[in-house]
């Protein structure tokens, strides 16, 4: 996803949720969005800092709050229990992981029809949401 997408998305999503779209909140998605990685809101804060961005840990904090609850990041808890988090287009995909580098790429779903209808007739089960993770190496690291 390029970042004029990412920063078109996040605006629906954001005046969506109205919420006030502001150009701090914007170059902190801009830079979440080019990392395509889980970060932490003190990671954003260095990697902002040295571009003098002059932004807030707490407007980052509350920024990275705001995108997920209006479905533009997802979160996942870290080794001290701090959220890391990653720019996530609000429409249904899926991750491939890179276990080396830590690179997130999206994945479109597909294909998927089929393990649910074989849910269905093996287990009797009725899929009603599905996750999906790969892990592995990507291109830079294979
Ligand atoms: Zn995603
Ligand atoms: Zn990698
Ligand atoms: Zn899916």
């Amino acid at each position: 996803m390029t970042k004029e997408q990412a920063r078109r998305e996040v605006r629906a999503a954001l005046s969506g949720g109205s919420f006030r779209v502001t150009k701090q909140r914007l170059a902190i998605v801009d830079e979440l969005a080019a990392v395509e990685r889980y970060e932490t809101a003190k990671e954003l804060h260095q990697r902002l800092s040295r571009k003098r961005s002059g932004i807030g840990l707490a407007t980052i904090y509350r920024t990275l709050e705001t995108l997920e609850s209006v479905g533009a990041a997802s979160v996942r808890t870290q080794g001290r229990g701090e959220s890391a988090y990653l720019f996530c287009s609000p429409e249904h995909h899926h991750h491939a992981v890179c276990t080396k580098c830590g690179k997130v790429e999206d994945v479109p779903c597909r294909s998927i029809g089929r393990i649910e209808r074989d849910l269905t007739q093996a287990l009797r089960f009725k899929t009603t949401q599905h996750r999906f993770e790969f892990f592995g190496l990507c291109d830079r690291c294979s």
